[in-house]
C-alpha cells in the first residue's frame, strides 16, 4: 500500500489531465487524498495481516474518496482482504484468487464489464495474467510482472474504446481517443504491487 501511495503522489497530475479529457479532472486528486488516508490510517493503527491491512485501507477509501473511484476500489480492497483471511503468508494462486474476487466485486458494484471503459479493462487482463502465469509455475514476483504488464496494455487499449460507464459515457462518442483515467490508476496499482512483491515486502 506504500508503494501504491507513493505511485499516486507520482503520477497524480497525469491521472487527473486523463480525467480532464474525459471527465471532471478530479482522479488524481481522488487518488491522492485516498491513498494519502490509507498511509496514515496504516500508520497510526498497524494491522497484522495482509487481510487486515487490506481491510482498512478499503474502509478508508470508500469513505475518504468521493468520486465514484473511491468506493469502487476501496470495495476492491476490501473483498481482496476478505478473501485472504487471517493468513500471516499468502503464495500466488491465493492472491490471484483474492484478487478476481475483488475485481469481481467491482464489476457488480459499478455494473460494468470489460470493455466498458473503465478501471476494469486493466484489472481483468491483470488478473488472468497473474492466473496464468502461477498455473505455468511462476512465483508470484514473476506472475505479477505478468499482471502489470497486462494491465498497462490493458489501459493503453482503452484509448480506442468508447466509454459505456462512469462519467466518460456522457461523452459518447467523444470519449473515443483518451485513455481511461480509472484504467491507468489500476495498471499504476498493480505495478506498485509487482513492485513491492519484487523487492520482498
Ligand atoms: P468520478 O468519475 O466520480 O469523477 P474518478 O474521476 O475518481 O470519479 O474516477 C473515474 C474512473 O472511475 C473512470 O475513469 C473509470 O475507470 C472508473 N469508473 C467510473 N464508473 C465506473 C463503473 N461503473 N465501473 C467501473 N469503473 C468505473
Ligand atoms: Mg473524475
Amino acid at each position: 500500500m506504500e508503494a501504491a501511495a507513493d505511485a499516486v503522489d507520482r503520477e497524480a497530475q497525469h491521472l487527473t489531465d486523463l480525467d480532464s479529457a474525459i471527465g471532471d479532472a478530479d482522479h488524481g486528486t481522488n487518488m491522492r487524498r485516498g491513498f494519502t488516508a490509507v498511509r496514515e490510517g496504516l500508520a497510526t493503527d498497524p494491522p497484522g495481516t495482509p487481510g487486515a491491512v487490506l481491510l482498512l485501507s478499503g474502509r478508508l477509501l470508500v469513505s475518504k474518496v468521493g468520486g465514484a473511484s473511491g468506493p469502487l476500489y476501496g470495495t476492491m480492497l476490501r473483498r481482496v482482504g476478505k478473501a485472504l483471511g487471517d493468513e500471516a503468508e499468502v503464495d500466488g494462486e491465493r492472491l490471484a484468487a483474492a484478487l478476481r474476487t475483488g475485481v469481481e466485486a467491482v464489476s457488480r458494484l459499478g455494473g460494468a464489464a470489460e470493455g466498458d471503459k473503465t478501471m476494469l479493462d486493466a484489472l481483468y487482463p491483470a488478473v488472468t495474467a497473474m492466473e496464468d502465469a502461477v498455473r505455468d509455475g511462476d512465483d508470484p514476483a514473476a506472475a505479477l510482472a505478468a499482471a502489470r504488464t497486462a494491465a498497462g496494455e490493458g489501459s493503453r487499449a482503452t484509448i480506442p474504446l468508447q466509454a459505456r460507464k462512469g462519467r466518460a459515457s456522457y461523452l459518447g462518442e467523444r470519449s473515443i481517443g483518451h485513455e481511461d483515467p480509472g484504467a491507468a490508476s489500476s495498471a499504476l496499482l498493480v505495478a506498485a504491487l509487482a513492485e513491492a512483491v519484487d523487492s520482498g515486502g
